[in-house]
């Protein structure tokens, strides 16, 4: 399994590709799933008549590995709209899993251990070194900011997208990378 985690995705090369100079925006996500095992079959399933899926460029495990699943030159599908120009960042965290769109289930508590977040700010050092535009970050939840109908209370709408979430230490990443928030929890 841990072989199949250091890999790309195996339609990575199916994925449109890009200059790394249209990449500004550094985009936080977290799986909301139990593991990283788990992430990567979702990661791998096929959505689109291209071959390809959805899923983030990086992700990064509680004890702070970084697996690489797309390319940086690669548009992975990881945010509606904002693909184009931006890079994903999935992070290893329960989020509303399993039952993430029902009313009981909408706060979040998986916290994100020292080490994961101190991978990411190492992380997007690196991309800051090697991407000539990259300028900003955000969370998914603030460019996502789409309702839906609750499973169990269609009465009750929900919020499609909450993550990275409120667990997400954005006071302590911003202090430790030179980017720009453009969200609004971050701010
Ligand atoms: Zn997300």
């Amino acid at each position: 399994m841990s072989n199949q985690l250091s890999a790309l995705l195996p339609y990575n090369d199916k994925l449109e590709s890009r200059n790394i100079s249209d990449i500004e925006f550094v985009i936080i996500h977290c799986t909301e799933l139990p593991d990283i095992e788990t992430a990567r079959v979702y990661g791998e399933k096929v959505h689109y008549k291209s071959g390809t899926g959805n899923s983030g460029h990086y992700y990064i495990s509680k004890s702070g590995l970084v697996y690489q699943w797309v390319e940086n030159d690669r548009m992975a599908h990881h945010v509606k709209d904002h693909n184009k120009n931006s890079i994903g960042i999935e992070l290893d965290n329960l989020g509303r899993y399993p039952d993430w769109h029902k009313t009981n289930h909408q706060i979040m508590f998986d916290e994100y251990p020292n080490a994961q977040i101190d991978a990411l700010i190492k992380l997007i050092h690196t991309l800051q070194k090697s991407l000539p535009n990259l300028k900003y970050i955000t969370g998914h939840e603030d460019l996502d900011r789409r309702l839906i109908k609750s499973e169990n209370d269609p009465s009750i709408y929900i919020r499609r997208k909450m993550d990275p979430g409120t667990m997400f230490p954005w006071d302590k990443v911003m202090q430790q990378i030179n980017l720009i928030n453009t969200g609004i929890l971050g701010q």
